[in-house]
């Protein structure tokens, strides 16, 4: 008999993660760009939650789909006065929620591709079909109505989006939205909406799909204190979902994950409480990496910045270069010790990701080895 172990293959981006630090560990100068999460501290008052509630012992089991007074916080910080709000250990259970919630086995995802890399597993765990619609670099990665309407069928039963772009940066304007918004109305698709990096937008405002009254039947939207609050390793996410969902989702995750951490949970009150100071120093702190990565990697002969616009990734097109992406990352490590990610980790060869999730003088470091790599290959 399969085992599903043997055949669900690891994330890869958290794979080469810790492949790239244990090369460290072995005392090898290694610069590492492959995981997106964000290196600076989380809030003061986060911590303190923390310690406060450990001090009152609050070290028990809170509600399957969270605590009340968090889920109070996450309504006023996000503006989501419909719907209702779940809360669990990051944006992936709640992802998974969703899927399962909603597609049944054979039923069909439509998946814009470049995609998260664990997208696909996730559609395929919950015994769907991944359906890629590829999105155009000319259309600066955001995938296009019309691809969307051509792969719909009697299967089709939801859009994953996410926006702004793991790995491409892409973020979507209005219109691109209201398209989507109005294609999945009439074909009465769920949209599944993971804006995790809604708060890493560096030009104009970031527009969510919550912004569109007429979504909100069909949406479940995602979003984390992972990357917002740099919180990613204590693991707490929030969604809002119309109720039927909710419920089937609060039922799944109460069997899948238990309920989210009661520390993380009020670490996550205090965040979410915030002015937004903290957020603002965020995008100001990523944005001027990205400029100087950006700066720093523009005009190498066969290397085309393909996208920086948002999230924390600069989206590397090195196919002029060299097509197979993951030969080029094996040996600008083996030979630079620069970890970036192949873009075959995110169904898009030819690419590779680099999160700037550094500082400056490492990123500076970083952009020297590639400009040298890349020149001389
Ligand atoms: N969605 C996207 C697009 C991501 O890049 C990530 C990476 N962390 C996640 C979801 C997972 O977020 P979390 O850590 O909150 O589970
Ligand atoms: N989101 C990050 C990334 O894409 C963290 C790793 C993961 O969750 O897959 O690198």
């Amino acid at each position: 008999m399969k085992s599903l172990a043997r055949i669900v293959p690891p994330s890869v981006t958290m794979s080469l993660d810790q492949a790239a630090k244990q090369l460290s560990a072995e005392g090898n100068d290694i610069v590492n760009l492959t995981a997106g999460q964000v290196d600076l501290p989380m809030p003061a008052e986060g911590k303190e939650a923390i310690l406060a509630a450990l001090r009152a012992d609050r070290t028990g089991y809170v509600p399957a789909a969270g605590s009340a007074d968090l889920k109070d916080a996450v309504r006023r910080r996000k503006g989501w006065t419909e719907g209702a709000i779940l809360i669990s250990a990051g944006a992936k259970p709640l992802l998974n929620a969703a899927i399962q919630c909603v597609c049944g086995p054979g039923n069909e995802v439509l998946l814009p591709v470049p995609c998260y890399t664990s997208y696909p597993e996730m559609i395929r765990l919950a015994g769907a079909v991944p359906v890629p619609v590829p999105c155009a670099a000319e259309n600066g990665f955001v995938v296009q109505a019309t691809d969307l309407e051509r792969r719909i069928t009697a299967k089709t039963k939801a859009l994953l989006l996410n926006h702004p772009t793991n790995p491409t940066g892409a973020v979507y304007p209005k219109d691109a939205l209201e398209a989507i918004v109005g294609l999945c109305a009439a074909h009465d698709l769920w949209i599944l909406a993971d804006e995790v990096y809604g708060a890493f937008v560096y030009e104009g405002e970031f527009t969510s799909l919550y912004d569109f009254p007429r979504a909100r039947e069909r949406l479940i939207l995602i979003d984390s204190a992972s990357k917002a609050y740099a919180m990613a390793g204590l693991r707490l996410g929030y969604a809002v979902a119309p109720e039927p969902a909710a419920k089937a989702m609060a039922g799944y995750l109460s069997h899948a994950v238990g309920c989210p951490c009661s520390l993380s949970e009020r670490a996550a009150i205090a965040a979410l409480s915030l002015n937004g100071a903290y957020a603002a120093t965020l995008r100001d702190v990523f944005r001027s990496r990205r400029d100087q990565v950006r700066s720093a990697l523009s005009g190498i002969p066969g290397v085309r910045i393909a996208g920086c616009a948002g999230a924390f990734y600069l989206w590397l097109d090195v196919s002029a270069l060299e097509p197979d992406d993951v030969q080029f990352c094996e040996r600008l490590l083996k030979e630079q010790g620069v970890a970036l990610t192949p873009g075959s980790a995110f169904l898009a060869p030819g690419y590779v990701r680099l999160a700037y999730t550094k500082d400056a003088d490492v990123l500076r470091k970083a952009a020297d080895r590639i400009r040298r790599f890349c020149e001389q290959y």
